[in-house]
């Protein structure tokens, strides 16, 4: 008895110094597993009970349970702080400065090309006309030929183009869509065709090797010159405001007949006059005119039973008179001085 006694109060005193004296977490492990263990100095210690008398078993036994609970406690307490010690190392090590001002988040913007483009869509969108879409590697058939243009005709000389091979071309105008259209529908059809074109041009502040054109279409029976003269006006006070006024001129397409250039009231300087209208009040937006009866007859379409009416315009020319801008090259050199002003 007096010596199991002496026993518990020599662990006690070896557990403490050792665990006081401990350096880092794997020790502490150590130590837990030395005296708490299954094979450990405290668990030992219960299998000595059998040697003691039933009387006094009771005693030893709660002097055990007391010193396993402050065996474990001390591990705890000690195992916590070094706990708390790797947290606040770590702290130091990944301190982080929140007076530091942040990174700006720059916004995308929509691009000046795009926006025109849009905004001439939903002008027409809103009139009933569907966006129509067509390849930019075409089919001469498409470009030229469907299109009143046939080999040899001089209107081929109007407009430089950039030959794949026999047969194959980067498109010069949206108006193959037209076509493409007409193939596939039956009228009436209302159509809008934006779209990238291309011409084999010197690249200067005013022309450019690819540029982005709308086209807009509308077949029905008993469409006149007056629904486009309608249309043209409407158009042009939507697009450049309410005062706008329209002049037409006659001009020759191969695919209308007959043709017309539209000129929209100048913007700029209230048609009074300025540099850009050339002191006319006048500024030249789109090409336009009836569908010649040979591209609605290569549409499929009979010239006798239906009319129609085709519109087309440059974006780029639109958005240089829209924002001021003198240099067409700025809108395809991705320079985000410029793009960011939009
Ligand atoms: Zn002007």
């Amino acid at each position: 008895m007096f010596e199991i006694k002496s026993q518990i109060s020599k662990i006690k005193v070896d557990a403490e110094s050792l665990i006081r004296s401990c350096e880092n977490k794997n020790e502490i492990e150590q130590l837990r597993v030395r005296f708490l263990g299954k094979k450990g100095v405290v668990t030992a210690l219960y299998k000595n009970l059998k040697d003691i008398t039933p009387e006094q078993r009771p005693e030893v036994g709660d002097l055990i349970n007391t010193l396993k609970d402050e065996v474990a406690r001390e591990l705890d307490c000690k195992q916590s702080f070094f706990l708390r010690e790797s947290l606040r190392s770590r702290l130091v090590e990944e301190e982080l400065d929140v007076t530091l001002p942040g990174k700006p988040v720059t916004l995308g913007r929509i691009h000046p090309i795009t926006k025109v483009l849009q905004r001439v869509i939903d002008i027409f969108q809103a009139l009933g006309f569907s966006v129509a879409e067509g390849p930019e590697i075409e089919k001469e058939y498409y470009n030229f030929d469907a299109l009143n243009i046939p080999s040899h005709h001089p209107a081929r000389d109007m407009q430089d183009t950039f030959f794949i091979d026999v047969g194959t071309l980067l498109r010069t105008h949206t108006s193959p869509v037209q076509i493409r259209v007409m193939e596939n529908r039956k009228p009436p059809v209302r159509v809008i065709a934006p779209g990238r074109v291309y011409r084999n041009e010197a690249i200067n502040a005013r022309s450019y090797c690819l540029f982005h054109q709308v086209e807009g279409f509308y077949v029905d029976k008993h469409v006149t010159f007056a629904d486009l003269k309608g249309i043209l006006g409407h158009f042009s006070r939507e697009m450049f405001g309410a005062k706008t006024a329209i002049r037409i001129r006659p001009s020759y397409f191969p695919f209308t007949e007959p043709s017309l250039e539209c000129d929209v009231s100048c913007f700029l300087c209230s048609a009074k006059g300025c540099r850009v209208c050339k002191y006319t009040g006048w500024l030249e937006i789109l090409g336009a005119g009836m569908i010649h009866p040979a591209v609605l007859k290569a549409g499929g379409f009979d010239p006798d039973e239906v009319q129609g009416y085709a519109f087309g315009m440059g974006i780029e020319r639109t958005a240089l008179l829209l924002y001021g801008i003198n240099d067409i090259r700025l809108f395809f050199e991705n320079d985000m001085r410029f793009l960011s002003q939009f």
